[in-house]
């Protein structure tokens, strides 16, 4: 595999055979004290730092056309060898010039396709150090001040979340007892996390029973008189949540779909429905509503003050799942777009997507400090009673100090640089929505309530059939349309100058109206509407050659 970057000059030649011995061994695990080991280290550091971001810069095509098939015969190799193969410089180079060029370049403003993609160039540098320091948050004994900064950091995304006085957060920012939320792996474990609590508050400790969590689902179902417990959630739903009901034993058929209005939204009506549905069965254990704060395939937010009210009525957990929208708080100008947020008992917020951190960084948070107590676990060694060890109360064991980065990242950006980014994805995702209906080859299907929309490729005579015709034309019209933005978006893939990605939405909740729509998501501040329409020009060609080619049916 050749690279058109330039092969590291200082790289020292690579000796015949490299031998594990404990001389080699300190000079790789300790730091260098002489002044020319130190100067190859520095380089290999801006090597790593201006090699990969130059290359990034340079090569804005997505992928190689390389395929994974071709890719995966040099990655055949399964036994380690005893001794070491390369030197660091090798290894580095090896890196940035045979991996780098055929991982993909999220990086690129022609990559709009999800929700994780360029992060800011100091992030590498927050996260080099993060890695040098090697603080395991687990325990105060690994990590001392670093457990005091994540509690600070917690309570600054907890105001921005809830919004309490001045005095709750005096009160709680670095109280022991208590915690305003944990940081876990990503999205999908904080949303474990918050139904786990809210499972373990749904059945707590009753004569004699001691609790779901020491004696399991099926002696609080007896102690409780329950048959099954549900969680609600609209069918847009991220599928973490299904998981969630698979891992919390209640299953993941009681994790209950309810169907989306025209914007996408969670349906009250049928929420209400399913709600008096559910009343009537009896026996039925509600463990929360769920809410969600841009859904993953077209970024909706349900109407969450409507949510709110209906849990407070029902007296159930009301967890949103902000984990792509929780950082659009940050800008006055849309923030409105997630009122009733507050009102939550529990919320997901992913680091990784909009506060635009390195991979990975999940966070959840409690309106009421002392509900993450229903999960707190201790150990002898580790987590003592009433200590600071912030591993009492979370699903995770050792982990990394993010808390670091996103509090120094919240310093360099201000909420204000925050919301440059998110009005700037919002508005482009606007104009973007505004070109798809200008050009007569697309549809426009959902439009952008945050920096997310999705439209089809529907020529105007498929489009005005589609409107005139019957159920069955509708049908068969709308397979035709499938194939087609099937096909572009996979070519346009694979030539790799640009990436949309493409999902299936449901027209009118209607299984049988599965209708294969273009993903786009908006993050990266350099893509504008230059690149965007390049993007819609690609997508227009790749439809007429192909229709040349190949009429369709
Ligand atoms: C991305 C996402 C998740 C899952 O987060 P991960 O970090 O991928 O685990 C959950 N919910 C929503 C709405 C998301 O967009």
């Amino acid at each position: 595999m050749e690279s058109d970057i330039k092969k590291a000059e200082d790289a020292p030649p690579q000796k015949k055979v490299l031998i594990a011995d404990r001389k080699a061994l300190l000079r790789t695990f300790i730091m260098p004290e002489n002044d020319a080991a130190r100067e190859t280290l520095l380089k290999y550091m801006e090597q790593i730092l201006f090699g990969l971001h130059d290359f990034l810069k340079k090569n804005v095509g997505i992928t190689e056309e390389k395929s994974i098939k071709e890719l995966s015969v040099f990655f055949e190799e399964t036994r380690i060898s005893e001794n070491p193969e390369k030197r660091l410089a090798n290894v580095i180079t090896d890196l940035i010039e045979d991996i780098a060029p055929h991982a993909v370049n999220v990086t690129s403003p022609y990559f709009i396709g999800h929700m994780t993609s360029a992060i800011p160039f100091f992030m590498v540098h927050l996260k080099t150090i993060v890695a040098a320091l090697n603080q395991n948050v687990v325990k105060l004994e690994t990590s001392k001040v670093v457990s005091v900064v994540e509690k600070q950091v917690l309570a600054k995304i907890h105001r921005l979340i809830f919004r309490k006085k001045e005095t709750f957060y005096k009160k709680y920012v670095q109280d022991i007892s208590t915690t305003l939320g944990c940081f876990v792996e990503g999205g999908t474990t904080a949303n474990l996390t918050a139904l786990w609590v809210a499972r373990n508050a749904a059945f707590p400790p009753k004569n004699g029973f001691r609790g779901v969590e020491i004696e399991g689902l099926n002696a609080a179902y007896k102690a409780y008189r329950v048959d099954r417990s549900v969680i609600l959630v609209s069918r847009l739903g991220h599928y973490s949540l299904k998981k969630s009901g698979g891992v919390l034993g209640i299953g993941n058929n009681n994790v209950i779909p309810i169907n989306v209005d025209k914007n996408n939204r969670i349906d009250i009506d049928c929420l209400r429905q399913t709600l008096s549905e559910i009343k009537q069965e009896g026996n039925v254990k509600i463990l929360a509503i769920i809410g969600i704060a841009g859904t993953t395939e077209t970024g909706a937010v349900d109407p969450l003050k409507r949510l709110a009210e209906i849990c407070a009525e029902n007296k159930v957990h009301f967890h949103v799942d902000a984990a792509y929208g929780g950082p659009t708080l940050m800008s006055r100008k849309y923030r409105h777009l997630l009122d009733g947020i507050e009102l939550a008992d529990s919320v997901t917020i992913d680091g990784h997507k909009q506060f635009y951190m390195p991979m990975t960084c999940g966070m959840v948070y409690f309106k009421d400090p002392a509900f993450l107590n229903n999960i707190e676990y201790h150990a002898n060694y580790v987590a003592r009673r009433g200590s600071l060890d912030l591993g009492i109360k979370t699903l995770s064991g050792s982990r990394e100090a993010n808390s670091l980065i996103l509090d120094s990242a919240l310093k360099i950006m201000g909420s204000q640089g925050y919301a440059l980014l998110i009005d700037h994805g919002i508005e482009t995702a606007k104009q973007f929505a505004e070109e798809i209906e200008r050009r007569d080859l697309f549809q426009l299907i959902t439009t952008p309530e945050l920096n997310v929309l999705t439209y089809r490729i529907c020529p105007k005579p498929m489009g005005e059939a589609l409107a005139s015709g019957g159920h069955e034309q509708k049908m068969r019209i709308n397979k035709e349309l499938n194939t087609i933005n099937r096909t572009v978006q996979r070519i346009q893939r694979e030539a790799g100058h640009s990436f949309v990605s493409r999902t299936v939405l449901l027209k009118d909740n209607q299984p049988e109206n599965e209708i294969v729509v273009m993903r786009c998501v908006i993050m990266n501040p350099l893509t504008d509407m230059r690149i965007i329409n390049k993007i819609l020009d690609e997508q227009e060609e790749i439809y007429k050659e192909r229709d040349s080619n190949d009429p369709p049916a």
